[in-house]
């Protein structure tokens, strides 16, 4: 089952919450000891690091239908042992939700995680609460990380370019794209590339990197 879920990580096993550290944790997404009956489920189970599982732990909220407030439904130790409140997930699911579509990253300044503008208030709500239940923009090290793999995939896609001019192969260079930590800096620099001034001329002479 971790070699399985091993393959759905990005590079070299990176967890698939933060990103940066090696996933070396089966996670129950929605929590077991509140859903039993999800214990056995495939679709529950992503391999993620522990400072990102300790911290989620049996921390889990709903939003439930008709109401965009993520509402807790953890139980303290020696709480009646009644069904959850019903509704959606507040926290993203790496294995059903494209957290991009509702995070942002700053590549230009600070490489924190802000909620994407312009999404609607329920969306809002998931990525706040997100980024604050996995301490996505608390743990310096991940954010410094983050700012290291931008640098490193900028001097990447100028050997891009180099090789695109001299009709050189790519091969290498993609798979050193691919196998990047913190594969949602590279995402986001295709996404941003025309209003981050330092990437716009890069990608314009090599577009084909625009598809890796
Ligand atoms: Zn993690």
């Amino acid at each position: 089952m971790k070699k399985a879920l091993a393959k759905m990580c990005w590079g070299h096993c990176r967890c698939v919450y933060c990103e940066d550290s090696l996933a070396d944790e089966i996670e129950h997404f929605w929590p077991k000891d509140l859903y039993p009956d999800k214990v056995f489920a495939w679709e529950n189970y992503l391999y993620a690091c522990g400072p990102c599982n300790g911290p989620k732990g049996n921390a889990f909220a709903v939003l439930p239908t008709g109401s965009n407030v993520a509402t807790s439904v953890a139980r303290a130790k020696g709480d009646a042992i009644v069904q959850p409140l019903a509704g959606d997930a507040a926290l993203l699911d790496p294995r059903c939700d494209d957290p991009l579509d509702y995070l942002e990253l700053d590549i230009v300044e600070t490489f924190v995680f802000r909620p994407r503008p312009g999404i609607g208030a329920r969306a809002k709500e998931r990525a706040r609460y997100t980024i604050e239940t996995l301490g996505l923009n608390a743990r310096s090290a991940v954010i410094e990380a983050r700012r290291t793999a931008y640098e490193n995939l900028l001097t990447v896609l100028e050997r891009v370019v180099s090789l695109v001019e001299q009709k050189r192969p790519l091969d290498r260079v993609r798979t050193a794209v691919e196998r990047t930590t913190h594969r949602s800096v590279w995402e986001e620099m295709k996404r941003q590339h025309t209003r981050v001034p330092e990437l716009t001329l890069p990608f314009s002479k090599a577009e084909v990197a625009l598809t890796w």
